[in-house]
């Protein structure tokens, strides 16, 4: 079984603020875990 759910790396945004040292916003960057979307799928464990 297959679930959608937020992307946890980028909290469902789809892109990540890429920060310098001082933690400043220099750019924002396609969340490569999800895509973009903000979404992913879980699949469930597959049993062993
Ligand atoms: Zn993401």
């Amino acid at each position: 079984m297959k679930k959608q759910k937020d992307c946890h790396h980028c909290e469902g945004k789809g892109y990540i603020d890429i920060r310098d040292c001082s933690g400043e916003i220099q750019r924002e960057e396609t969340c490569v875990f999800c895509g973009g979307t903000g979404q992913v799928i879980e699949e469930k464990e597959v049993k062993k």
